[in-house]
C-alpha cells in the first residue's frame, strides 16, 4: 500500500491534470493551498478569486475531489476553497472567502461563504477577545502573546491563544506543539499545551507556504477560527496578529470581533513610530486601544543577583558603610541597562492619550525559551521576566473582568456554518 508521502505526490499528479482554464492545471494557475495527507486521508485548499461565481467553485472543488478520489489508496477528500482577496485590501467582511466542501464518505456538502461583520458578533462563551498588535516585526510581539496568556492562565483565568500572523505563525514553535486540530460534534477543538487552548494558522499551513498565498486565505479562515473553534469557556482569547499596519492587517483586525487591542513596542524611535501607527489603525477600526506594552525595555546586569546577596551579607557582617553604600549605587546605577534609550515607551503612551501598560526586560532566557517550546513565565517562575507578565497579567484582567461560572452567554445556542469539512476528525 502507498505511503502518504507517495499519495500526496500521486495527488499532485492528479491536480496537474484537472484543468484550470485554457489548458492551464489547476497547479499550474497556483489554485491549490496546502495538500495533506494522512492515513490516506486528503485535505486540500483550493484558491479561486473574489469574483468566481459559487457555481464554478463548486464544479471545480468536484473535479478536483474527483480526480483525487480515483487514487488507490485515498480514503476522504476534504476540499477546502478560500478567495484570493484579503491582500488586496478589501475588507475581510465583504471577502467572500471561504466555503468548506466535504468529499467524505456520507456524500458532500456545500458550505455557504460566510457574510456579515464579525465585529457585530461577539464569540459564543468567550469572556473578552484582545489582540496584541506590533506596528513592525521582531519587537517581541509573539512572545508577548504567548507569554501573556500563559500569565492570564497563572492567575487562574482560562485562556485560548489564536496565533493569525500570517508571515510567520510562531506559536506552534514557541510551545513546542504542532498537529493538526480535531472536529467534534461539528467544533474543531483546540489543541492544548501548558493549560492554554490553541490555534495557529501553523496548525494548517505548510511552513514553506508563500506569504503571498496566506493572506487572501486568511481572512477567510480567521472568521472560522472565531467562530467554529470551541472556545467556549475562555476567559481570555489573545490574538497574535500580524505586524504592520497595512491592507492586509487591517483587514485581518477587522475580521475579529475585539474587546481591545494592546500595541507592543520596544523602546526604539522606530519602532515607536511604528506603534504609533499601530494606535491609529485600530482607532480606524474603532477598536479600543487597551495600552503599550514595552518589550525589550531594558537588560537585567546579569551581576545584580549577586550584588544583592554581597550588600546583605556585609550588611550582617557590619562591614565598610561606605563600601556598601558604594556597592548599592552601583547597583542603583547599573541593574537596569537601558540599551534602546530610556523611557521612550512611557512618554510615547502619554503623547498618544494611551495607557502605558508595562516594560518586559530583555532577557536571553526569554529568546531560547521561545525557541526551546518552554517560554519563560514557563520555564522560569521566578524571573524578573516573569514577574513583569504577571504584573501585565494582572493589570489588564483587573481592568478587562470576565464574568465567570457561566454568568455568561456561553450556553446561548450558536448560529452554526457549515465549514470546515476538511478539518474531520
Ligand atoms: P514579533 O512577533 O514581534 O516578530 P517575536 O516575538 O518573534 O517578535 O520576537 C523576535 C525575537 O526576539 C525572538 O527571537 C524572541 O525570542 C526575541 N525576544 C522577544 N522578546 C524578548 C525579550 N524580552 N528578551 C529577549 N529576547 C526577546
Amino acid at each position: 500500500m502507498a505511503t502518504d508521502f507517495e499519495l500526496k505526490g500521486q495527488v499532485i499528479d492528479a491536480l496537474e491534470k484537472v484543468e484550470a482554464k485554457d489548458g492551464v492545471s489547476v497547479m499550474d494557475a497556483l489554485m491549490i493551498e496546502k495538500v495533506v495527507v494522512k492515513g490516506g486521508e486528503v485535505n486540500l485548499t483550493v484558491i479561486f478569486e473574489d469574483d468566481a461565481p459559487k457555481e464554478t467553485r463548486w464544479d471545480m472543488e468536484d473535479k478536483i475531489a474527483d480526480a483525487v478520489e480515483e487514487i488507490d489508496g485515498v480514503g476522504d477528500v476534504n476540499v477546502m476553497s478560500a478567495t484570493r482577496s484579503g491582500a488586496s485590501g478589501k475588507p475581510a467582511a465583504s471577502a467572500g472567502g471561504g466555503g468548506g466542501h466535504s468529499h467524505s464518505h456520507g456524500g458532500h456538502s456545500h458550505g455557504p461563504a460566510p457574510s456579515g461583520t464579525p465585529q457585530s458578533k461577539p464569540l459564543d462563551g468567550v469572556g473578552k477577545v484582545i489582540a496584541v498588535a506590533s506596528g513592525k516585526g521582531g519587537v517581541g510581539k509573539s512572545t508577548v502573546s504567548v507569554n501573556l496568556a500563559l500569565a492570564l492562565s497563572k492567575l487562574g483565568h482560562s485562556v485560548g491563544l489564536l496565533d493569525v500572523d500570517i508571515y510567520g505563525p510562531s506559536l506552534p514553535t514557541m510551545l513546542g506543539v504542532n498537529g493538526r486540530p480535531t472536529v467534534r460534534e461539528k467544533r474543531i477543538i483546540p489543541l492544548e499545551a501548558e493549560g492554554l487552548k490553541l490555534m495557529s494558522l501553523g496548525f494548517l499551513m505548510e511552513e514553506d507556504t508563500p506569504v503571498i498565498w496566506r493572506g487572501p486565505i486568511v481572512s477567510g479562515i480567521i472568521r472560522q477560527f472565531l467562530q467554529d473553534v470551541d472556545w467556549k469557556g475562555t476567559d481570555y482569547l489573545i490574538i497574535d496578529l500580524p505586524p504592520g499596519t497595512g491592507d492586509a492587517q487591517l483587514s485581518l483586525a477587522q475580521s475579529v470581533p475585539l474587546d481591545g487591542a494592546v500595541v507592543v513596542t520596544t523602546p526604539s524611535d522606530l519602532a515607536l513610530i511604528d506603534a504609533a501607527r499601530g494606535l491609529q489603525m485600530f482607532k480606524t477600526l474603532k477598536v479600543e486601544v487597551l495600552g503599550i506594552i514595552e518589550n525589550m525595555a531594558h537588560y537585567v546586569w546579569p551581576g545584580a543577583a549577586e550584588t544583592r546577596e554581597a550588600i546583605e551579607l556585609l550588611k550582617k557582617d557590619k562591614a565598610s558603610s561606605t563600601a556598601i553604600a558604594m556597592l548599592e549605587k552601583t547597583l542603583e546605577k547599573h541593574e537596569k541597562i537601558h540599551i534602546f534609550g530610556d523611557g521612550g515607551g512611557r512618554k510615547e503612551a502619554r503623547r498618544l492619550g494611551t495607557p502605558f501598560l508595562g516594560e518586559i526586560p530583555l532577557d536571553g532566557d526569554v529568546r531560547a525559551g521561545g525557541d526551546e517550546g518552554k517560554p519563560i513565565v514557563v520555564r522560569d517562575p521566578q524571573s524578573p521576566v516573569t514577574e513583569a507578565f504577571l504584573e501585565l497579567a494582572k493589570r489588564l484582567a483587573g481592568e478587562n473582568p470576565v464574568e465567570k461560572d457561566g454568568e455568561g452567554d456561553s450556553d446561548k445556542p450558536k448560529k452554526r456554518r457549515g465549514l470546515f469539512s476538511f478539518l474531520r476528525g
